[in-house]
């Protein structure tokens, strides 16, 4: 280690041997510790040394660099000229170095790098001579100036740019490259002096030192640059975490035609197929490949134009590849032939290429299987599972919103479900776009391709029954105007009218006027044999969340070992039902109310039975009746009529009756068990078309194991209530059938009182199932419904740090739920405990609950997969086999 101090802060690597290795990522960060280990391997990486990045977050503070650090870049620096045998400041051999950062986590493109550092009018002649190119050593002073005055200096880039084009129109040339070394020093002259002016009258550094301290200075400021900061939010980073800065030896990729510096990736990032793919520019430095000024060529011309650098590239992709047993991220420079590694990291992939990429790698052996488990990030396997925007495909933004449901569509806008279902039945593919959905657009819903809501957060009627559905869903657009009357959506005074063609993506929540073109993702093999490979080490068992045999079937299909919650409300959304469900919320008195449940019965109980059949044995977790009343009713005085008319009633009365079931918060009112407890003939129907088909599958040898749950319990006499209902119902069914059937009567745990008396409701309860949408509603006395106009702002100045409606808020929503846990585990040991809100598909939330000890977690059927991922990932952090940042950075 340099210097001499008990705080070694700076790690050199040269000549095949660095202080560091890629185990001090923290210390190194990801750029130094990949080239510390590069050079451990004998790798050519020209030698330099990294800075600690603990230095960063002590300069950030104080504004100085430690008394002892000075000493220590200058013992690495002596060190530097001894095995480049080059001077650092001398006219002969000059050592140039570049200054580049790199944090622990790979932030691309956020922080700062200055090249070519060391050069001035005396260097820069000394590289003119040795390189005997004076055009090259004096572009390489001009890039250095401009660098350096942009990111120490901070002065602006456009002045330089300006300068650059008018010195090349005056010389009568187009590319900068043409420009001569008379013209480049001319330019380097007149940078320095507006550099001087600029900074009100301060000369532009000479002296190398000066000018490395200035530029290690800017690379630790660049930790906090706006757009870092953001990144660092998005990617959940802390800001503790500063960077390191690593001085290295400049190679030269723009020495001449022998010379190119390129990335490589040791496979294809978008696919995973196994073959070297990057990109690369001959005679170029490493920004002309970035800033894209000039174009790149495909890796694969480089085996054309350079052989042996290509073989030794390839060669040294799968060394690396082997080593890191992981694919990897490369950057090389070409000097005169001779290849040299800059950087080495874990490659960022899409879903379809992590997936993929794993699976070859434990085919190759270089893995195990539970790596290739721990190293997918689970939300990446949305990629696989719904349509994505082609990359290629040129969008035009309109707005974003709420990436409620993922997936992209491309539809014509309609603004009405009834004209959606008649254009989605003749083939034409539409997007639903509402101020927000309601049950009546149910059919419409089902048949478009996409959906666009104005208002509603995540857990909103159109986001859950998009969910449901597996359709893409974007809520809550921002800015978005629905003016359903004259049939047009407008964003910021931009106009799409009904018919006119939208593309939606519920995975990023974004919204693009026109059709992009739309890629299918398919479920290979591979995809498959992740999925065995997790069910082999997960504890938590992962059911689905559906409502209807279509859905039942696909949770199936994903994996699905049961189903945790089926909201019946649902099957009474279409058609004949919903219809018989107005019937019955109408009736005046009990009579009334019966007759039109009789005529609900054969129809929940037919969809119950083709429910168990689906789930072959499978726990099936009904809910009774939930959603307020009024919920099932129309709003526009037109569709009043209309009912009215269907239900031959007199208008006038079933306006009364509906503005009778009004309620100001009618998400705290009469609903849940509450309504089960005014009408029990409702709880008495539902329970009977539970058994029914239970006892009608069981007769005929089918596997069935009902769960019967009773919503929104605060109290266990409402429970005890309910229970007794369900019980005399049971019995009732089975000695009419003749035959018995097993089940168990359980709660749903979603507001803060059943929380706290769980231990009084488990010794009624077999279950509990965690109903975290509503528990994070009352639990936060915040609206699902309406936290959309709010969130975003509480996000975006972190006032909290994730919406507590997709990710499960453990500190406050957590305790809770580990308190029900605990006390309902004490009054009853063998408490089946699961979760259904929408945090049960959510990685973070799954692990959760895993830790908690809960049986199983639920989620939409296209989540179901990612819960899998999730739930074993959780047993291998639990067992300490699955490095934390492992499947996330
Ligand atoms: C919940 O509240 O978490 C839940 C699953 O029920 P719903 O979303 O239907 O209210
Ligand atoms: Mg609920």
């Amino acid at each position: 280690m340099s210097g001499t101090y008990s705080q070694p802060s700076v790690f050199f690597f040269g000549q095949g041997r660095a202080d560091g290795t890629a185990t001090m990522k923290d210390t190194l960060g990801g750029k130094g510790a990949g080239l510390a280990e590069m050079t451990n391997l004998g790798i050519p990486v020209p030698p330099g040394f990294t800075i600690a990045s603990a230095i960063c977050i002590t300069y950030l503070e104080t504004h100085q660099f430690p008394p002892w650090l000075r000493a220590q870049v200058e013992t690495s620096l002596q060190r530097l000229e001894a095995v480049t045998s080059r001077h650092f400041g001398g006219k002969e051999s000059p050592l140039l170095v570049s200054v580049r950062s790199g944090a622990a986590v790979s932030m691309p493109g956020m922080m700062e790098t200055i090249l070519n550092l060391g050069l001035n009018d005396n260097t820069v002649e000394g590289l003119a001579e040795e390189s005997g190119n004076p055009q090259f050593a004096w572009d390489s002073y001009r890039r250095f100036v401009q660098m350096y005055s942009a990111v120490v200096l901070d002065l602006p880039k456009a002045e330089f740019e300006r300068m650059l084009e008018a010195r090349k129109q005056k010389s009568k040339v187009t590319r900068d490259s043409d420009l001569s070394a008379a013209d480049l020093k001319a330019l380097v002259k007149e940078y320095k002096a507006h550099a001087e002016k600029a900074t009100g009258g301060k000369p532009f550094p000479d002296d190398p030192m000066e000018q490395l301290w200035g530029a290690i200075a800017a690379v630790f400021e660049s930790w906090h640059t706006r757009r870092a900061i953001d990144y660092r939010k998005l990617h959940d980073i802390p800001d503790s975490m500063g960077t390191a800065v690593n001085v290295v030896t400049m190679v030269f990729g723009n020495i001449g035609e022998d010379s190119g510096t390129g990335v490589a990736f040791t496979r294809d990032p978008s696919t995973g197929e196994r073959k070297l793919y990057g990109e690369f520019l001959m005679n170029a430095q490493g920004e002309d490949v970035v800033s894209g000024t000039r174009n790149v060529e495909p890796i694969a011309q480089l085996k054309e134009q350079m052989p042996a650098a290509y073989a030794e590239l390839d060669r040294l992709a799968r060394v690396l590849e082997r080593h890191f047993r992981d694919v990897q991220d490369l950057e090389f420079t070409i000097e005169r032939g001779k290849l040299y590694m800059l950087q080495t990291r874990r490659a960022q992939r899409s879903g379809p290429a992590a997936v993929r990429i794993s699976c070859e790698m434990v085919d190759e052996g270089a893995i195990s299987e539970e790596e290739a488990v721990a190293r997918i990030p689970p939300e990446d396997l949305d990629q696989l599972l719904h349509p994505m925007i082609d990359p290629d495909s040129h969008v035009d933004l309109l707005t974003t919103g709420l990436p409620a449901s993922p997936g992209a569509a491309s539809g014509t806008v309609i603004f009405d479900a009834d004209i959606a279902e008649r254009l989605a039945r003749k083939g034409e593919a539409v997007i639903l776009v509402r101020r927000e959905t309601s049950p009546e657009d149910f059919h419409g819903m089902i048949v478009c391709k996409g959906i666009l809501t104005a208002r509603g957060g995540m857990t909103s009627h159109a986001a859950v029954v998009a969910r449901g559905l597996g359709k893409p869903c974007v809520a809550s657009a921002q800015d978005l105007e629905v003016d359903e009357q004259h049939q047009t959506l407008s964003v910021g005074g931009r106009v799409v009218k009904q018919g006119e063609w939208i593309t939606i993506d519920g995975g990023s929540g974004r919204v693009f006027v026109g059709q992009a073109k739309l890629m299918t993702a398919e479920l290979s093999g591979n995809f498959t044999r992740l999925m065995q490979w997790s069910d082999k080490v997960r504890q938590i068992r992962v059911r689905v969340n559906a409502d209807t045999p279509a859905d039942a079937h696909r949770g199936r299909d994903f994996g699905a070992e049961g189903i945790g919650l089926c909201r019946t409300e649902h099957m009474f959304f279409e058609g004949d039902r919903l219809l018989a469900m107005r019937e019955m919320i109408l009736a005046q008195d009990t009579d009334g109310r019966k007759k039109a449940l009789a005529k609900l019965l054969p129809m929940q109980r037919g969809d119950f039975e083709a429910i168990f059949r689906a789930m072959e044995g499978f726990p099936v977790c009904i809910r009774l009746l939930d959603p307020p009343l009024h919920e099932f009713l129309p709003k526009e005085p037109r569709e009043i009529e209309e009912m009215a008319r269907a239900l031959g009633k007199p208008v006038e009365e079933v306006e009364r009756i509906v503005h009778s079931l009004a309620e100001a918060n009618p998400m705290l009112g009469l609903r849940g068990c509450r309504l089960g407890i005014i009408y029990p003939e409702i709880t008495a129907m539902q329970a009977r078309a539970i058994f029914e088909a239970a006892c009608t599958v069981a007769a005929r040898k089918g596997r069935v194991m009902p769960e019967v749950m009773i919503p929104l319990v605060a109290n266990v006499i409402e429970f005890r209530k309910q229970a007794l209902i369900v019980r005399q119902v049971a019995e009732e069914v089975f000695r009419e059938r003749q035959i018995t059937v097993p089940y168990l009567l359980g709660t749903m745990i979603e507001l803060p009182r059943a929380a706290l008396t769980a231990d009084e409701i488990a010794r009624e309860a077999q279950f509990f199932s965690f109903g975290t949408n509503d528990l994070t509603q009352t639990t936060w006395g915040l609206s699902r419904d309406d936290a959309g106009r709010f969130l975003p702002y509480y996000l975006e100045h972190g006032i909290i740090e994730d919406d507590p409606f997709q990710v499960l808020d453990t500190n406050g929503v957590g305790k809770l739920i580990e308190m029900a846990c605990q006390l309902g585990r004490r009054t009853r040991q063998d408490l089946k405990l699961g979760i259904c809100g929408e945090h049960g598909g959510e990685a973070k939330s799954v692990a959760f609950c895993d830790a908690l000890g809960m049986n199983y977690v639920s989620c939409s059927p296209f989540r179901v997969p990612i819960a899998r991922l999730a739930a074993a990932q959780s047993t291998l952090m639990q067992r300490g086999t699955m490095d934390r940042t492992r499947a996330t950075v």
